[in-house]
C-alpha cells in the first residue's frame, strides 16, 4: 500500500509556479491576483479562505479579501463581484461556498466573469469540461487529477466508483475520469444517496473516488484487493482531545481500508492540500490567457 502524499504533490505543484512567478517578478511583470469572496464568519470556511490566501503568499500570488456580512443583501454581494469582474488587477475571484441561505448561489456563480472563474463553476465552464475542451476545472477534481497524475497512476480501461455527484466535486470528477485523456479513459460509475447496491459497485470497482461527507462511510469490506481509493470528504467531528474541539475526519474508514489498496490518500495531508495547489493552478492560467502567454 502507498499513500498519495498531498502534501508532496501539492508542494510541488507550488514550488513550479513559483518559479514561474519568481521569472515574472525578474522582469518586472505583475503577478497573478486572486480575489475571495467571503461572507459571514462559517468557521470551516474562514480556515479555507486563510487557507487559500496564504498559499498564495507562499506562491509569490498577490491576494485580496472581500468580506461582506452574514446578513449582506444580495445586491450587494452581486455589486461587489462586478466591482471584481472589471478590475483589470485580479485574474481570478471564488466566492467561498457556501452562501448564506437568502443568497440565490446559482445566480452569484453565473455572475463571475467566466475567464476569471478559476473555481470552474460557471455554467460555460461546465460546458466545455463536459466537452473536452480547455477550461477551469474545479479545482477538487482537478487536484485529484494532478494527483493520479504524479503517481502514474494507470486509469486507461480501469472501473472507477465516484460516490456523491454534486456540481464542485463529483460530477466533474466523473466527467474527468471518464474523457479520453490521461489520467482518464476509466469506465465510470455516479453513485448517490438513490443508487441501489452501492457495496457491489463499489466491490467491482478498480478506483474509487468517496466525496459524500459522511465520516467512515467507505468500509473494508466495499474496497476489492489493490483498489486505488481517493477520499475526498472533510467532516469536523467534535474531539475533546484537540484544542480546537473537533477533528477532521474522511468519508473512509482509513486504518481497516488502507491495508486492502495500492494506493490512497489520507484525511488529512491528501485531496485538501491537492485542492489548494489546483485552484492556484486555475488563477495561474487564468493570468496566462489574460496576458497571452
Ligand atoms: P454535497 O454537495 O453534500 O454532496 C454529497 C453527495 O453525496 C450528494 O450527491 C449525495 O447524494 C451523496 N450522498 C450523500 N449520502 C450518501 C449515501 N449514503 N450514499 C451515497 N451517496 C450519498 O457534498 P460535496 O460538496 O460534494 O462534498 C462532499 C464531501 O467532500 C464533504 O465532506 C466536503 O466537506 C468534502 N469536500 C472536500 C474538499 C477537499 O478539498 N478535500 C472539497 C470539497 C468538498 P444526493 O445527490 O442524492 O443527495
Amino acid at each position: 500500500m502507498k499513500i498519495l502524499d498531498g502534501k508532496l504533490v501539492s508542494q510541488s505543484v507550488k514550488d513550479e509556479l513559483k518559479k514561474q512567478v519568481d521569472a515574472l517578478i525578474a522582469r518586472n511583470k505583475k503577478v497573478p491576483h486572486l480575489a475571495a469572496v467571503l461572507v459571514g464568519t462559517n468557521g470551516a470556511s474562514e480556515t479555507y479562505v486563510a487557507s487559500k490566501i496564504k498559499n498564495c503568499a507562499e506562491t509569490g500570488f498577490k491576494s485580496s479579501l472581500v468580506r461582506l456580512n452574514e446578513d449582506v443583501a444580495e445586491s450587494d454581494l452581486i455589486e461587489a463581484i462586478e466591482k471584481l469582474n472589471n478590475d483589470e488587477d485580479v485574474d481570478g475571484i471564488l466566492v467561498q461556498l457556501p452562501l448564506p441561505k437568502h443568497i440565490n448561489e446559482e445566480k452569484i456563480i453565473n455572475l463571475i466573469r467566466p475567464d476569471k472563474d478559476v473555481d470552474g463553476f460557471h455554467p460555460q465552464n461546465t460546458g466545455k469540461l463536459l466537452l473536452g475542451q480547455p477550461t477551469f476545472i474545479p479545482a477538487t477534481p482537478y487536484g485529484i487529477m494532478l494527483m493520479l497524475e504524479h503517481y502514474a497512476i494507470e486509469t486507461a480501461g480501469k472501473h472507477a466508483v465516484v460516490i456523491g455527484r454534486s456540481n464542485i466535486v463529483g460530477r466533474p470528477m466523473s466527467i474527468l475520469l471518464s474523457l479520453n485523456t490521461n489520467p482518464g479513459n476509466c469506465t465510470v460509475t455516479l453513485c448517490h444517496s438513490r443508487t441501489k447496491n452501492l457495496d457491489n459497485f463499489c466491490r467491482e470497482a478498480d478506483i474509487i473516488v468517496a466525496a459524500l461527507g459522511k465520516p467512515g462511510f467507505l468500509t473494508a469490506d466495499m474496497v476489492k484487493e489493490n483498489a486505488v481509493v481517493i477520499d475526498v470528504g472533510i467532516t469536523r467531528v467534535p474531539d475533546a482531545t484537540k484544542k480546537s474541539g473537533f477533528s477532521i475526519k474522511g468519508d473512509v474508514d482509513f486504518n481497516n481500508v488502507a491495508p486492502k489498496c495500492s494506493y490512497i490518500t489520507p484525511v488529512p495531508g491528501g485531496v485538501g492540500l491537492m485542492t489548494i495547489a489546483a485552484l492556484l493552478k486555475n488563477t495561474f492560467n487564468a493570468y496566462k490567457a489574460k496576458h497571452g502567454m
